[in-house]
């Protein structure tokens, strides 16, 4: 336990129907340090979401244990932004607070300085619809930002967005993350995503997944992700992840 925040160990989940069981985690073991980055890659349907959906309490493992020190709060932001049109900026950046009967003066003041922080203030008021696919994600990051989480939870968050705002967005989030000191656990599908946000890149095998290869990555100058891709060990860790990926195991 020694320098992580949470430590998931022999973590299994299985999904039961009527008549089939459906494995989907099998003995996955990881663990996250303060303000640390991870980004978990692997196929289609191996079980990365389920992964995230168990560390936010929205599915029950089936067996293993998720150990932190102390409680810890997450916030979980799933793949598609999820903005109501019919609400206005500011309503659905406090929309998690209202529902969780949070919404204290501290946490809408801490709402209304990131909207102000991220550029966002102008549009407060104005309607989902008036913002870019871009901006519409930081509104949602802030929203899951706006429970002071310890640890943040992103499902594929920007697979929906063209590559060039996809690019941008993850100097964004990455800036955010730091400022805002929090941990990260990002699924993406994009290695090259991972590689050049990340500290630290989990590989799952298909399904049921097993912890395949886990990754540190020292670059040989960390900075935000779209300098990190042009950083000379970067292609490295690429090579081998994408192996990884590609072999049929
Ligand atoms: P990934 O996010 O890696 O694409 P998921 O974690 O969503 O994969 O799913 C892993 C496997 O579990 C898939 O085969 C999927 O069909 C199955 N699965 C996910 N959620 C459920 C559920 N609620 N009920 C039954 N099966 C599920
Ligand atoms: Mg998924």
């Amino acid at each position: 336990m020694q320098n992580s925040i949470l430590e998931v160990n022999n973590l299994s989940k299985s999904y039961y129907d009527m008549d089939s069981e459906i494995k989907a985690l099998d003995n996955i073991n990881f663990s996250i340090k303060d303000k640390e980055i991870i980004a978990i890659v692997g196929p289609s349907g191996c079980g990365k979401s389920t992964i995230l959906s168990i560390l936010a309490g929205i599915e029950d493992k089936t067996l293993g244990n998720i150990v932190s020190k102390e409680e810890l709060v997450f916030g979980y932001m799933l793949q598609t932004d999820s903005l109501f049109e019919f609400k206005t900026i500011f309503e659905n950046a406090i929309l998690g607070l209202k529902i969780k009967k949070l919404d204290t003066k501290e946490n809408i003041d801490r709402v209304n300085n990131l909207l102000h922080k991220y550029g966002l203030s102008d549009f407060k008021d104005k309607y989902p619809s008036s913002l870019s696919g871009g901006m519409r994600q930081r509104v949602a990051l802030i929203r899951t930002l706006a429970i002071n989480p310890d640890i943040l939870l992103l499902d594929e968050p920007f697979s929906a967005l063209d590559y060039q705002t996809r690019l941008i967005l993850s100097d964004d989030l990455y800036k955010i993350i730091k400022a805002e000191e929090k941990a990260l656990i990002i699924v993406t599908h994009d290695i090259a995503e991972a590689i050049s946000l990340s500290d630290k890149v989990i590989v799952l095998s298909k399904r049921p997944a097993i912890v395949k290869n886990v990754y540190e990555i020292n670059l040989e100058k960390k900075d935000i992700p779209s300098n990190n891709r042009k950083d000379k060990l970067f292609y490295k860790y690429y090579d081998l992840i994408w192996k990884d990926l590609d072999s049929h195991v």
